[in-house]
């Protein structure tokens, strides 16, 4: 039995909370979010974000690669976002382990060699977010005009902290 069903369940409160509304397709803010997948982090709740206000990009660690720049550009290029900001957190399953065991793990698990495969697990979460600012700045791709923040949300007390560039 998976939790799909309970997810179709609660849509179907949801619908009667949304109303119909016609959002345009880009964002309000015009700000798109690099962040983690993690599950503590309601991004939206977090930074007061309504529907249509921001993009929001999640991966593992909430890392800059080559498919978060892709989404990136469309966002900027097509949907007209200018601002960028970077949110890592505190507590990050990026944090739990060293490419080197994770891809003999997986070697040993799923039988598939992945050792030249970065995972982009980090160790300093504010230097993670550095880095990360650093990637969007070198990138062809990313105007040199956008503005670009990066900042560490604690998972335990929901606050935000900044990260200079
Ligand atoms: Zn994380």
């Amino acid at each position: 039995m998976s939790y799909f069903e309970n997810f179709m369940k609660a849509n179907q409160a949801y619908v009667d909370l949304h109303g119909t509304a016609h959002l345009p397709i880009k964002p309000k803010t015009k700000v798109a979010i690099v962040t983690c997948m993690d599950s503590r982090l309601h991004v939206a709740q977090a930074l007061g974000l309504a529907l249509g206000d921001a993009h929001i990009l999640r991966n593992a660690g909430g890392r800059v690669t080559e498919d978060m720049i892709r989404s990136l550009v469309i966002s900027q290029q097509q949907l007209g976002t200018r601002e960028i900001v970077v949110l890592h957190h505190t507590d990050c399953g990026a944090q739990t382990f060293k490419n080197e065991d994770f891809t003999a793990y997986l070697n040993k698990e799923l039988g598939v060699n992945v050792s030249n495969q970065d995972f982009l697990p980090f160790t300093d979460v504010e230097e993670s977010v550095r880095e990360d600012m650093a990637l969007l700045r070198q990138s062809p791709l990313i105007p040199a005009d956008v503005e670009i923040s990066g900042a560490v949300y604690d998972v335990d007390t929901g606050r935000m902290t900044v990260v200079e560039e």
